[in-house]
């Protein structure tokens, strides 16, 4: 009789030049190397489904190989027969290429912003008017054209709404456009839930009454380019009281500076987002208080194996996600190139392109595909690439692998 060790079948494995990880799915446990002596067994027996125990294993490999039985990582068993052991699961492909031509454009994209206009008569830094919108949500200026009412209305109708999930309606200021009003009740009638984006700078009380035709299921989300002082806050508060519609307040800020001043904006209790914008002066404040260290990166909720195999597949927070720009444009992403431009290209063939040969598009981008993640035993806990990365260029968005930003 044989004994043969062999990982678990839940047990996610990944090897690189100086380090290894098992990922126990069921427990959420983790094992890195502790020494050179197992990080050598790792290369040379345990990237294989199963070993055969000789007596040859020196203490620690022994110690570390009870460690993995013990923890549940894999399993001893005596056996006659050498392939006695269970596979562990793998991503065949994600959908059959077959239904694709039985799908609509809509059945990929979950989440759709449109950019209705470009025109702003207000004024914030060039820089941060022009690359924050690539960053997070956010208003910029674009060039001088409105997405008419019935051009919006034609693009909708592409959209199934069983799959659009979120529609946001961003621009510069997006109350300057001359058929803001036919939008939003074309808008209410429409199922998925709306998000209108605008920049406190861009209400009034002349203009604040047209928020009043925005109906249920959607959200107003409110824009400052910098923290505002606690009486400005109380100001936009003013004009935005009478609003029946749920409000989110989005924040940016840019030094350490910004939060002191968010703690004095506490007293009003509010539901908001707080977004770091990048810019070539604070990189110092990013590394700090931004790049994820180790400790962060190792704290997430457990994984499933499926969750993993998705996570080194799709990029889960890009997946769906769509632009069309006031002037048609299209695009999966800001930070990349442009699909095409609507009326005028096709887009389906695109979207179905980079569905079928995934490593074209940022839905496929990844942290097993890029540098130096790729070669990084921490990558299964890292949140997806996000739009700061795509946007800096750099995708080692932590403080343990050197060269940031
Ligand atoms: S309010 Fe928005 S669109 Fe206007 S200048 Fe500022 S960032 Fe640009
Ligand atoms: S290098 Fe990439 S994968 Fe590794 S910890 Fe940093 S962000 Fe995560």
């Amino acid at each position: 009789m044989k004994k043969i060790f062999y990982l678990e079948p839940y047990v996610y494995k990944q090897i690189e030049d100086d380090n290894f990880l098992l990922y126990n799915s069921l427990t959420g446990k983790y094992r890195f190397k502790k020494n050179e002596d197992e990080l050598f067994f790792f290369k040379k027996f345990l990237h294989k489904d199963y070993i055969v125990l000789d007596n040859f294993f020196n203490q620690t490999i022994s110690d570390f190989i009870n460690y993995l039985k013990n923890n549940f990582f894999g399993e001893i068993r005596e056996s006659v027969e050498e392939k006695h052991y269970q596979h562990s699961p793998n991503i065949v492909t994600a959908f059959d290429e077959e239904d694709y031509h039985n799908k609509s454009l809509s059945d990929f994209i979950s989440d759709l912003t449109i950019y209705i206009n470009g025109e702003c008569t207000k004024s914030c830094a060039c820089s941060f008017c022009k690359t924050a919108y690539k960053q997070f949500p956010f208003c910029t200026k674009l060039e001088n054209t409105e997405l008419k009412y019935k051009e919006i209305e034609d693009i909708l109708s592409n959209f199934h709404p069983k799959y659009l999930l979120n529609i946001n309606i961003n621009g510069g200021n997006i109350l300057n456009h001359s058929e803001f009003e036919s939008i939003v009740y074309f808008l209410n009638n429409y199922i998925p839930k709306k998000n209108y984006y605008i920049n406190n700078k861009n209400l009034s009380f002349e203009n604040v009454n047209k928020i009043h035709s925005i109906g249920s299921n959607s959200q107003l989300i409110i824009l400052f380019s910098s923290i505002p002082s606690s009486s400005e806050f109380h100001n936009v508060k003013i004009l935005l009281e009478n609003i029946n519609i749920p409000l989110k307040w989005t924040f940016v800020i840019k030094s350490e500076k910004d939060f002191k001043l968010i703690d004095n904006l506490k007293i009003f209790d509010l539901d908001y987002n707080l977004y770091p914008f990048i810019n070539s002066k604070n990189k110092s404040f990013i590394k700090k208080n931004v790049l994820l260290n180790l400790k962060e990166i190792l704290s997430i909720p457990k994984l499933s194996y499926k969750q993993i195999l998705e996570k080194n597949q799709f990029n889960l927070l890009l997946w769906g996600k769509t632009y069309i720009l006031n002037n048609k444009d299209f695009y999966l992403n800001l930070n990349s190139v442009k699909l095409g431009t609507v009326f005028i290209d096709n887009i389906y063939d695109p979207i179905l392109n980079i569905i079928i040969n995934g490593h074209k598009g940022v839905w496929y981008l990844t942290r097993n595909v890029v540098l130096p993640c790729k070669h990084c035993v921490y990558r299964i806990f890292c949140p997806p690439i996000s739009n700061y990365e795509l946007f800096s260029k750099k995708y080692n968005f932590c403080n343990i692998k050197k060269k940031l930003l």
